[in-house]
């Protein structure tokens, strides 16, 4: 019987370990709908894509390794989910390239993720960067994917797919879905300092899945407060505004007793609130990296997991392309 399941895509870059920003906003989404009898989940570990802002070889290596590790801890299950690196399933670049014959350079150099990499790192203005978001579309229609779970950084990037899709159905009668974000609960993860979200590139911002309790809490302390005992609703920007949607994240029955009232009345106390989401977030880490220290010391199961996983995202990757080719004139 053919596999009716639908196919969800996403994708992390090997830029670094996994943190909470990419385990609640897409992660835990994706470990969802694997246990669902309807869909069936590609985790791909972004490579090409970690060489779009300034890297080395060998940390790239790692970082691979590092990411299918996380995924794996975090509750990939290989008999229900595929998992593989971008780079081995050639037909990304591909259909990359074909779609970059639909989107222009003016639509892609407004887009605010690029401005904003460009101003992180201006020496790294880079085609593959501004191209980002053409191979990214690629990825996820590749396997026609319809709806994902993905954060809310990734909007500006899901419509320049909805619109790749669009153009290539309206000019190439292909049959490409529109793909939509699946809303998970921690869509958007602030960032530990109080600025922007939670982010592998920005030093300070984050909290690695493989934190033991102590470091939580020394990067916890760190987060930005104010005395505590001014009256009022809580900032809509800033660290105290980080702490709150943490709180509300990791205590969702309790954080109107527990922050937002003693914020409103003055009597907040930022150590008590640290402290105790510090607990939460590593009680539910503890499982996490008690299963990586297994798989670290099984290294010829993880390259087993990643042949499969590259096997089965090529057959379906090389009957797309297949199809494009033949409706855009290749064939
Ligand atoms: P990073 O910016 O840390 O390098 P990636 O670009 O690799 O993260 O993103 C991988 C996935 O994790 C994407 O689906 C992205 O939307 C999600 N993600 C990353 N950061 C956050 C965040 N702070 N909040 C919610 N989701 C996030």
């Amino acid at each position: 019987m053919a596999n009716s399941k639908k196919r969800v895509l996403s994708g992390i870059r090997a830029t670094g370990r996994l943190h909470l920003g990419n385990y609640l906003g897409m992660v835990k989404g994706m470990i969802g709908l694997q246990e669902s009898k309807e869909y069936e989940p590609f985790f791909m570990v972004a490579d090409l894509h970690a060489m779009t802002t300034p890297y080395d070889p060998e940390s790239l290596r790692r970082n691979v390794r590092e990411v299918v590790l996380d995924y794996l801890a975090a509750g990939l299950n290989p008999e229900k989910a595929s998992v593989f690196v971008q780079s081995l399933v050639r037909e990304h670049v591909e259909l990359a390239y074909l779609f970059s014959t639909v989107v222009s350079i003016a639509r892609l150099s407004h887009l605010p993720t690029y401005k904003e990499k460009v101003k992180q790192y201006p020496e790294n203005n880079t085609l593959a960067l501004l191209y980002y978001p053409v191979l990214m579309a690629s990825d996820i229609l590749l396997y026609k994917t319809q709806a994902l779970p993905v954060g809310d950084d990734q909007l500006p990037h899901l419509e320049i797919a909805r619109e790749i899709a669009k153009k290539m159905n309206e000019k190439y009668g292909t049959d490409f879905p529109e793909p939509q974000q699946m809303k998970t609960e921690g869509h958007y993860v602030p960032s530990l300092t109080g600025e922007g979200k939670m982010s592998k590139s920005v030093e300070g911002s984050y909290i690695n899945l493989t934190d033991s309790l102590e470091e939580i809490k020394r990067k916890l302390a760190k987060v930005p407060t104010d005395s505590g005992t001014q009256r009022g609703s809580i900032p809509e920007i800033g660290g105290v505004r980080s702490l709150y949607v943490f709180y509300k994240l990791y205590f969702p029955d309790d954080f109107e007793e527990l922050f937002e009232k003693p914020y409103k009345s003055g009597r907040i106390r930022y150590d008590t609130i640290k402290n105790s989401l510090a607990e939460r977030i590593y009680n539910e880490l503890v499982p996490i990296q008690e299963k990586r220290r297994v798989l670290e010391a099984k290294p010829e199961h993880v390259d087993k997991v990643l042949i499969d996983g590259a096997e089965k995202a090529r057959k379906i990757a090389q009957l797309t392309l297949e199809e494009v080719k033949e409706k855009m004139g290749l064939k």
